[in-house]
Order: C-alpha cells, then structure tokens, then sequence
C-alpha cells in the first residue's frame, strides 16, 4: 500500500535542491546546532542530511510520511502565528513517493532508535535501532520512479550549484548553525556554528573576502541594519553577492538590491558590485514573506522609506570609510 502520492509530489519535490531544502529545515525546525549535508552525483544520486535536532519520536516516525499527517494548519492555527519553516506536513510524503528513502532518527539519550525504509511510498521496514539523538536521511535515487520527470533533470554541475547556492545562503542567515556541505566527499562548505557572521562570510566567499569587509550598522524608528559590505576599492565580487537577510531568513529583492547600489552611487567603479550581507530586522507588520510559496520574495509595507534609510546608511558607512 502506498502511504504517499507521486502526484502531488510534483509541488514540493522539483529537483535535488529542492530536497536537500526540505530535509535542512526540518532539521532547523528541530533546533538542530549542526547540520551536514552530504550529496553524491548533484543530489541525483542520493542526499544525506544529519542533524543533532529533537528526533523523531519512534510512535511518530511512519505518520510523519503521511499526507498531511503533521499539518500544523490542521491543528487550527492562524497562518500568522506559524513560526517554524514548514507547516504543510507535505516534504516528507512528497520525497519519499519519489525515491529511496532511509531515515534513522532518535528522540532520546538512551541510543533508542527507529530506522525507517520507504521506497516509492512504500514502507519496506520498520525496526528498532540503536541511534544517537538526532536525525539522518538519506534519499536515493531521486524520480527513480517517474520517468518523466528524472528526463527534466540537468547537468550535475547544474543541480549541485541550486544545493550550493541554497545552503550558502542559509549559511549566510544562520551563523548559529554549524553547516557542513560535501559533493562527492569533497568539503564545499564549513561553518562553525559560533554566530560569527564574517567567519560565515569568509567560509562561503574565500578567506580573502574578511580584510575587505567593514561592518554596517544603523537603526531608525522601524529598521535596525547589520551586516558586512565590502571596501568600494574591494571590486572581485559578482552581481549574485548580494544577500538580504530580514528577520533572519535570506530574501530576494532587487529594490534592495539597487538601493545598496545607490548607496554606493559614485563610489563604485561601473559595471562593478559589492560584496555585501544585509541583516534588516523590523516588525513583521512591515514585510510580507507570503508573497511567493519559496517565501524568497518579499514586499515592504513602507518600501520608499525602507529604500532610503538602507541607501543613507551603506553611503554613510562607506564616506566613514573614504574620509
Ligand atoms: P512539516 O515540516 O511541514 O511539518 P514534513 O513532511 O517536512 O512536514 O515533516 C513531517 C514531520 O516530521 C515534522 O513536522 C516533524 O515533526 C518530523 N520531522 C521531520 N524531519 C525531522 C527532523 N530532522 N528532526 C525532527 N523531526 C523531524
Ligand atoms: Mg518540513
């Protein structure tokens, strides 16, 4: 019998980052303080992620890959209040309706375990392990089972840059976690987990990048900013190294984007970008995170005087600077 779907595995389950994604945050969810991540082939061949969060109590860990089972909407809760990252109780039935799936999981100090096997949704075993506390799947063969779908598949090259882009990202908003990121066994990224953002910045941009880093700081009525922008003298960066942090999660927003240019308006030779890692914090009231489902774009509910006040302190931080 199949405890999960491959159709609606479609909407969670696009392609090997999209995994890795899924598995990462159920692991932050579980207040893990290390995370590994281990791919083979760009995620096609399997994906291994390793936390050291809660667990899985053993009674729960087959409902867990039940559609909906764990909807924490179904419990009757306001959308809003809704604080940890997943909340539709989908990624789990959705990935392992579409491969091979291995999960070893304990929920207490005392090395009790369950080791689950699911293959195309269907349960192949279930047994009592002896398991440190924490959390380790591995997901093998990716769209094994649906044909169609494996054929839209890119380059290995190309699959692994969408899990480096995710994690180095997530890196970059949670200097909190130890991250560890492998391809083929070779070490692609590794944080310390201490919440040092320039150390985070230097593991994801090369040791170099530190030196040419100074810090941002600034706070209105509403925004309090931080984070690290690079010398305009520093000129090696790409247009990708901007990252936007607000309240902690990594968003994209080309409004930023340009006002972090404007900042920099005279400064910056043409055709050059800075580096920068742009932490806002303001009350929730004041951005909108739900705009897209991948809760990567956001909206402002007072963007021109958002735009302004980061515009004013990165020119403010690089005259400092230049004086
Ligand atoms: P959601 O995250 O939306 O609740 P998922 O399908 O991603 O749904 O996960 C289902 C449930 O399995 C989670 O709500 C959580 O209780 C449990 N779970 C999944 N991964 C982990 C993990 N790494 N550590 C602890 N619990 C986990
Ligand atoms: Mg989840």
């Amino acid at each position: 019998e199949h405890i999960a779907n491959q159709i609606a595995a479609g909407e969670v389950v696009e392609r090997p980052a999209s995994v890795v994604k899924e598995l990462v945050e159920n692991a932050i969810d579980a207040g893990s303080s290390k995370i590994d991540v281990s791919v083979e082939e760009g995620g096609l061949h399997s994906i291994r992620v390793t936390d050291n969060g809660s667990g899985i109590d053993p009674e729960d860990c087959e409902t867990a890959f039940y559609r909906h089972a764990t909807s924490k909407i179904s419990q009757g809760r306001d959308l809003f209040q809704i604080t940890s990252l997943g909340f539709r109780g989908e990624a789990l039935p959705s990935i392992a309706a579409v491969s091979k799936v291995s999960l070893k999981t304990s929920n207490n100090l005392n090395g009790k375990g369950r080791q689950l096997v699911i293959e195309g949704g269907q349960l192949k075993v279930t047994e009592d392990i002896a398991a440190p506390q924490g959390t380790d799947f591995v997901v093998k063969e990716l769209f094994y089972n649906t044909p169609a779908r494996l054929k839209y598949m890119k380059t290995i090259q190309t699959e692994l840059g969408h899990i480096s882009d995710y994690m180095y990202r997530l890196a970059l908003s949670r200097p909190d976690i130890a991250f560890t990121v492998r391809h083929n066994g070779n070490t692609l990224l590794q944080t310390m987990g201490n919440g040092d953002l320039l150390n985070v910045i230097a593991a994801v941009y090369g040791t170099g990048t530190a030196k040419a880093m100074l810090p941002l700081q600034g706070e209105d009525m509403d925004y309090r900013l931080s984070g690290f922008v690079s010398r305009p003298d520093w000129t090696r960066a790409n247009r990708n190294a901007m990252s936007f942090i607000i309240n902690g999660r990594y968003v994209r927003s080309y409004a930023l984007s340009q006002a972090v240019l404007r900042g920099y308006h005279t400064m910056l030779p043409i055709n050059r970008y800075p580096l920068i890692v742009l932490k806002l914090d303001m009350h929730p009231s004041l951005v909108d995170v739900n705009v897209h489902p991948s809760k990567l774009e956001v909206r402002f509910s007072k963007e021109p005087e958002l735009l302004s006040f980061v515009e004013a302190s990165v020119e403010r931080i690089l005259k400092q600077e230049v004086l």
